[in-house]
């Protein structure tokens, strides 16, 4: 059998969007499963559309997550090149042959004539379709046209269907009276996607092409173009659309949609390709945490849905939140470094301070500034707890906790929770009444990780210097608060 060939097939337009970066990932998976190739080729012919570092910037995203490419623009391969724009001669050379074989036609009407057509259809109520009238020009016609601008159309038949075989979505039928002969180079002889896109992908030897849904409709338009120039399609599988929860097109409003967002809201890598793996494929066993690798192992298509994922940034970030507390400790301090935006000298060591703090936070940002407390005093308190927390007498009550905690020793979590206790029995109060305040004081929250285990990380000068602050500003009426 032959070995598989896939590609993910960008244009380079912006950046690598949430539907591209689950197909690139799904073509991965299948690449790996079957042993093949999964081929990157970008798309570049339509010039105006593009957006300069575009490729580059994909090519980030798509390491970011994981994906490797075994052929591209980047690394080469035997069937490159790998951007479509250097492929022009070969694209040229098929619409060539197929006006020699009469498969195709150059068509000369005018953008005018077209547009009038266009109307007096839509006057008797009919979908715009071009009425062929260049196919059937007499060779004196077209003796006539000669140097004048012209774009080639292929002949489509009129009668009959083309029919798709999805992988995915079964027997899909077109009939082809709906088709037009549609153009394939246009007028500066450059292709259009339908025809670039089945040159390359026959060229590159391609056995399956995997994409979005919204391709469905270009499908059969390809198969005529297989059929004309007697190539032998690949197998076609379309992925299910991805969707916001409400069912309208995913837009900003839902969340982030470039990978590029998602990194920069604090969503680990991990856990994005993770979850984009589950917006339409199920693990047979029905887990949904697994390694690119188990992924792998398992992919198949027969277990992606037939209907729309659903997007779902609370899910994103309950799986994010999960890798945080998973992953090893190393890792995450890695990723949360970029996030920190305070000096670390003085402090915990950053790897305490995640251990201590990422089994509270969804994102990297959050775990970066619920970590802050610990490197920089808090300036600012939460108004709401400091209306709750610091009534009349709680500066004295700080000092009585500093003045307790400094005879602690060693400092550490259970001497520290004695030294609560201790204090809390001779005042004949409960524990929390002095713990609440004492995280106020240290921290500016109401919430956070247990005070024990914070102010074991804080150390004995820091807290004693900070409950001092407090108790200062609270008897001098400065404390601010937010
Ligand atoms: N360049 C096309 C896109 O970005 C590729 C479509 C295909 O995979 O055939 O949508």
């Amino acid at each position: 059998m032959c070995v598989v060939r896939v590609r993910y097939a960008p244009s380079p337009t912006g950046t690598l969007h949430i539907g591209g970066a689950r197909t690139a990932l799904f073509n991965f998976l299948f690449a790996r499963h079957h042993g093949g190739r999964l081929i990157l080729r970008v798309e570049d012919t339509d010039q105006s559309r593009q957006v300069p570092d575009s490729e580059a910037q994909m090519m980030r995203g798509l390491q970011s997550l994981g994906i490797e490419w075994d052929e591209g623009p980047d690394r080469g391969g035997d069937f490159g090149p790998y951007r479509q724009s250097e492929r022009l001669a070969r694209h040229q050379e098929l619409a060539n042959r197929l006006l020699r074989e009469d498969k195709a036609y150059r068509c000369y009407c005018t953008p005018e004539e077209l547009e009038a057509e266009r109307k007096a259809r839509q006057k008797e109520g009919l979908p715009p379709r071009y009425s062929g009238r260049c196919r059937f020009l007499s060779p004196e016609e077209i003796r006539q046209r000669e140097g004048q601008p012209y774009v080639v159309r292929l002949k489509v038949p009129d009668t009959g269907e083309t029919v798709v075989e999805d992988l995915i979505r079964g027997t899909v039928r077109f009939d082809n009276r709906v088709l037009d002969d549609f153009i394939i180079m246009k007028r500066d002889y450059t292709p259009v996607y339908n025809f670039a896109v089945v040159a390359d992908d026959h060229d590159m030897a391609m056995t399956h092409v995997i994409r979005g849904e919204e391709h469905l409709s270009n499908t059969p338009k390809q198969l005529l173009v297989y059929q004309a120039l007697g190539f032998q399609p690949p197998q076609f599988a379309h992925l299910p659309m991805i969707l916001a929860p409400d069912r309208s097109k995913l837009s900003k409003r839902h969340g982030a949609t470039s990978v590029e967002e998602y990194r920069d809201q604090g969503i680990l890598p991990e856990a994005l390709a993770n979850y984009l793996l589950l917006l339409g494929w199920s693990d047979p066993n029905g887990r949904e945490f697994l390694t690119l690798d188990e992924a792998a192992r398992l992919f198949t298509l027969d277990r992606v849905q037939h209907t729309a994922a659903i997007y779902d940034q609370k899910k994103l970030e309950w799986m994010n939140h999960q890798y945080l507390m998973q992953l090893p400790l190393e890792r995450v301090v890695e990723a949360v470094r970029p996030f920190i935006t305070y000096a670390l000298d003085n402090g915990p060591p950053l790897s305490d301070a995640v251990a201590l703090s990422r089994e509270r936070s969804a994102t990297l940002v959050q775990l970066a500034e619920s970590m802050r407390f610990l490197y920089e005093a808090p300036r600012t308190f939460e108004a709401k707890a400091v209306a709750k927390q610091f009534t009349a007498g709680v500066d004295e009550l700080l000092e009585a906790i500093r003045d307790r905690l400094l005879s602690v020793t060693p400092w550490d979590h259970d001497h520290l929770m004695n030294a609560y206790d201790q204090l809390a029995e001779a005042r004949q109060v409960k524990r929390a009444v002095l713990i609440h305040p004492t995280r106020l004081a240290v921290t500016g929250r109401s919430v956070g990780p247990g005070l024990f285990e914070l102010l074991t990380l804080l150390g004995r000068d820091e807290t004693v210097k900070r409950l001092q602050f407090a108790a200062d500003a609270l008897r001098t009426g400065t404390l601010a608060t937010d």
